[in-house]
């Protein structure tokens, strides 16, 4: 019980690889703030799933695209739960395409999100983190197409390429603070974002796997918590998680 007496707030947290991250920091001890955007059902779900593993957990629905509910959303954890120690900036989209068919209203929400959103959070985490003066974890999933890029999704590969940049920039701002930054590269793992690929790019994907299969969103959560859990000493880093996609 490594994270015991740490508030842990994961985004997207209801879904997919955002609910192993939870369940992997509330099997570890850490209290859960769980955000989610729009399916309820599946937030409970995540939550009662926590309360099953004996640890507690809240639940905030905000969209991370608008600083002023990621501001509403830090102030009610730390009202809650008194703290904050750990921030998992997880939620993302995609909305694929290739550029010349690819809308301005799917750019906008790939990169409002997942990069944006990224930035919202930590900017409202930031200020309670420091004023605690106890260190602290920020975490955020960006992706391989980040770092390799990848055809039909200029948006999202350029929004994961902005977070790891994002994130290493951070962790040079507010190292000496005792805060670490860094950033998880997932390659293909199984959750709803990938359910609705297309049969042929699946089995095209898995052939340029060096392990042969998807991953799991346990698979990312095991490294969310190496990097939540210790690691004090790796900040700035970006840690693929692909089964040797991006080799
Ligand atoms: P997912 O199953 O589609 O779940 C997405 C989660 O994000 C849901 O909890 C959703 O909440 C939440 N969300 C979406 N937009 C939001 C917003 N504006 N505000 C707050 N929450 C929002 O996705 P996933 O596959 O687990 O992916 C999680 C992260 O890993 C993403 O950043 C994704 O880009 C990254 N990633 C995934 C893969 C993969 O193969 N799956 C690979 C590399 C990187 P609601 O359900 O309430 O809308």
């Amino acid at each position: 019980m490594n994270l015991a007496g740490k508030v842990a707030l994961v985004t997207g947290g209801s879904r997919g690889i955002g609910k192993a991250i939870v369940l992997a920091l509330a099997g570890d001890g850490a209290k859960v703030v769980i955000n989610y955007q729009q399916n309820e059902a599946a937030a409970e779900q995540a939550l009662a799933e926590v309360k099953g593993l004996g640890a507690e957990g809240m639940l905030y629905r905000a969209d991370i695209t608008v600083l002023q509910e990621c501001e509403g959303m830090i102030k009610a954890a730390i009202d809650h739960f008194g703290r904050i120690d750990i921030l998992v900036n997880n939620a993302g989209v995609r909305r694929d395409n290739l550029l010349a068919l690819l809308k301005e209203e799917d750019w906008d929400v790939v990169v409002d999100t997942n990069m944006k959103g990224v930035f919202n959070c930590c900017k409202a985490v930031l200020r309670p983190l420091l004023k605690q003066k106890s260190g602290g974890r920020i975490i955020n999933i960006a992706s391989v197409a980040g770092l390799t890029g990848n055809s039909g999704q200029a948006n999202y590969a350029a929004a994961k390429a902005g977070v790891i940049a994002f994130s290493k920039s951070l962790a040079k701002e507010i190292g000496k603070r005792g805060i670490t930054v860094n950033a998880l590269a997932p390659g293909f793992i199984e959750t709803d974002m990938t359910d609705d690929l297309p049969e042929s790019l699946k089995a095209e994907a898995k052939n340029r796997i060096a392990l042969g299969t998807f991953g799991t969103p346990d698979d990312v959560a095991e490294a969310v918590l190496f990097l939540a859990a210790g690691a004090n000493y790796i900040t700035g880093t970006v840690i693929s998680i692909d089964g040797g996609l991006s080799l």
